[in-house]
């Protein structure tokens, strides 16, 4: 008998008495008690994470893959019950770019960490001297992970680690464990037992997982300062870190851009997931050309877009996911304001839908020295900033201490690629902008982080190189 949404959720949540209360985003009911795990439950998973390892490296690439390949079925199977499980407790809708969208994804994202081929290389081969350069195992990878895309981001840190050989611990974020919850339910449905584990934490379980002598690599998603102190924690047990952090990413129109083409791609490379996106276009600068007609648009869509509760079919936005990261964009917006910003649209609190909906908010006239420009607003509001020269605009965009992801957009593909190429960030897109591909490596510079995500690159990152010289 196929599982449904209660039987999921029945098999991860704890009692009243021993959980704690997880609210539905949008309307902050109850979904269900998260257990709460503690730093003994984490030293427990470890042991047992370290005891599973060789087993399940000695299964082979072809027998990992494999059972891969049988989660992601397992994942579309379950697709509708993980989804709404997911709208409920990250807010994002159903409908759009948002769960079904992201429950896809996980099962896109297992099935490629499956299929892309890692073979030895010979690196060097002369005067009768060999060497060839294998990726083994580490041992065992901690996971950990934000709220805003939990299950997707959580699978691409685990699918790579257990493709090649490891095991792993996994800890949500506090705000959203039952979603990835039940997507380790999913995956023990097929992985041997101890070869991955959920710790249901809160920050002191982050930290002591980073800290962990018994963890080999550490696989973070999250804020710059908490990457920071990941870093610290690294010095004393020298796991190998992979860190995607932050991001402000900027965008620059071109001069005489046809607007309507982008319109689009540009709008949902602002609001994907009302915002609550790493890369995310978060800052955009328009050319003096086009600067009152990229508003208007943006504004026009903005006012149109559905928002509303996950569950109810058709709204393509949501509310923010926790009252915090709601706090930080008013705060943003209303600084704007009061420094003499138009708010061209939104603007407030859409409190009739729910107590942390924003309306979906285009700012204009407003300049580099505005917080709602320099710092990460990861909610539905976007500065448009004006330039009229290109090269001020490049040195503008370059100026954050970020370097996640940043976009060009203009008619000429070629123009646009040598931008591209004098923007400080990790992606640079053209013509769209937060556009992932589990074959194309994804990664920050600067403050955002190190290290990449997807395709060969990917693999390599939760593997030890080994070189044989003969
Ligand atoms: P956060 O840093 O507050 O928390 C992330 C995770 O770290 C949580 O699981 C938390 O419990 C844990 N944690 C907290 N303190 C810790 C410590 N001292 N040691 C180890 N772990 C600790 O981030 P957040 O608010 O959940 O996520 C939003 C941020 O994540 C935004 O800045 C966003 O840009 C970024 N993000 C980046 C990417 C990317 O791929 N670069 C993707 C998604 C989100």
């Amino acid at each position: 008998m196929p599982a449904t949404t209660t039987t999921i959720l029945d098999a991860i949540s704890a009692s009243e008495e021993a959980g704690r209360p997880i609210p539905d985003a949008a309307t902050r009911e109850t979904i269900a008690y998260a257990p709460v795990h503690t730093v003994a439950d984490l030293n427990q998973a470890v042991t047992t994470a370290q005891a599973a390892q060789p087993a399940w490296a000695a299964l082979g690439h072809p027998e990992r893959s494999r059972i891969l390949h049988a989660i992601a079925d397992e994942l579309e199977a379950n697709l509708e019950e993980l989804a709404v499980l997911l709208s409920r407790e990250q807010g994002k809708p159903l409908d759009g770019p948002n769960a079904r969208f992201e429950v896809g994804a996980c099962a896109l994202w297992t099935r490629s960490a499956a299929d892309i081929t890692l073979e030895p290389e010979l690196i060097f081969d002369a005067d009768g001297a060999r060497a060839e350069m294998h990726h083994r195992p580490l041992g065992v990878v901690g996971a950990i992970g934000p709220w805003n895309w939990p299950m997707m981001i959580t699978v691409w840190q685990i699918a790579p680690s257990l493709r090649m050989g490891n095991t792993v611990v996994v800890k949500p974020s506090e705000y959203t464990p039952l979603s990835v919850l039940a997507l380790v339910e999913i995956f023990n449905r097929h992985l041997p037992a101890g070869v991955l584990t959920a710790i249901s934490g809160g920050r002191e379980v982050g930290a002591a997982i980073a800290a962990h002598t018994g963890i080999d690599k550490i696989m973070f998603t999250g804020s710059t300062a908490t990457g920071r102190r990941i870093v610290e924690s690294s010095a004393h047990n020298l796991a190998r870190l992979t860190l995607e952090l932050g991001g402000n990413d900027a965008g620059i129109v071109l001069p005489d851009t046809d607007v309507s083409p982008i319109a689009e791609k540009l709008f949902w490379g602002i609001f994907l997931n009302t915002g609550q996106t790493c890369a995310a276009l978060k800052r955009l600068y328009v050319h003096d050309s086009v600067y009152e007609e990229v508003v208007a648009t943006l504004a026009a869509m903005a006012e149109e877009m559905p928002m509303g509760p996950g569950l109810e079919a058709g709204n393509v936005l949501g509310p923010l996911q926790n009252q915090k990261q709601f706090d930080i964009v008013a705060r943003l917006v209303d600084d704007a304001r009061e420094r003499g910003a138009r708010i061209v649209t939104g603007g407030e609190a859409a409190s009739e839908l729910g107590p942390l909906f924003y309306r979906a908010t285009v700012v204009a006239d407003i300049d580099d020295d505005a917080a709602l420009v320099d710092e990460e607003q990861f909610g539905p509001a976007i500065p448009v900033i004006r330039y009229s020269s290109v090269d001020d605009a490049i040195s503008r965009a370059n100026a954050s201490e970020q370097g996640l992801g940043a976009s060009v957009w203009g008619n000429d593909t070629e123009a646009a690629r040598q931008v591209a190429s004098r923007i400080q960030a990790g992606t640079v897109w053209i013509n769209q902008h937060g556009t992932v591909n589990p074959h194309i490596p994804f990664g920050g510079v600067k403050a955002s982080g190190y290290g990449h995500e997807f395709g060969a690159a990917g693999l390599k990152a939760v593997s030890a190189p080994q070189v044989i010289s003969y």
